[in-house]
């Protein structure tokens, strides 16, 4: 009777043992299916910068006070007006757009939720600051809204649009993660010191 139990148990175990190695090796079980997503890689870098960095200055000014009590959410990248303005890295053109603070704008999605805006695109004809450009002397003439890009493609020049208007041009660059703003002032700082690195073999 004893021996008759104890080969049941067994039997038992035994089946336990083989269940959970199966269920621990089934990659379609919910359990390993979360690790692997707690495992993708989620940080971004700019691939190229912005901006042809020769004649760019930009100083890190997150969080400093704007007018109507705002605070700054990106970093400002001055540079002479009509200067070619860069997809950062590859995606798509979400939006193009005008809107009163941000003048013409360029929204460009990547992978992973990650998105990088270009605000105060240029709205000036050729040579002058008269503000009467409109979107053709904003946007890359053939670029539309779905466009794939990919990273040091054109897609605009840079300006004065926007509450930029009484300000040097420059570009006011985001980047956004699953919806939430994050300083872009140490990715762009990455992306010179890697170009810098690339061009003139120097090491920081
Ligand atoms: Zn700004």
């Amino acid at each position: 009777m004893q021996r008759t139990l104890f080969r049941a148990l067994s039997a038992v175990a035994i089946a336990a043992l083989i269940s959970t190695a199966f269920w621990s090796s089934n990659p379609a079980s919910a359990h390993s299916s979360q690790e692997w997503s707690f495992s993708r890689p989620s940080e971004f870098s700019l691939e190229v910068f912005p901006h042809d960095t020769a004649t760019s200055t930009f100083s890190d000014s997150w969080g400093n006070r704007r007018s109507g009590g705002r605070r700054h959410r990106g970093t400002d990248i001055i540079s002479p007006r009509g200067t070619e303005i860069l997809a950062v890295a590859d995606g798509v053109v979400k939006e193009m757009g005008t809107s009163r603070l941000s003048g013409y704008f360029i929204r460009i999605e990547h992978v992973d939720e990650w998105i990088t805006s270009y605000l105060h695109l240029n709205n000036d004809t050729y040579g002058t600051d008269d503000g009467d450009g409109g979107r053709w002397t904003a946007f890359y003439p053939t670029l539309q809204e779905g466009d794939e890009v990919v990273a040091g493609q054109v897609i605009g020049y840079v300006g004065d649009s926007g509450n930029a208007e009484d300000t040097i041009p420059n570009t006011h660059f985001e980047i956004k993660h699953e919806g939430e703003k994050k300083n872009p002032y140490p990715y762009l700082r990455d992306a010179l010191e890697r170009e810098i690195q690339d061009r003139y073999g120097l090491d920081f």
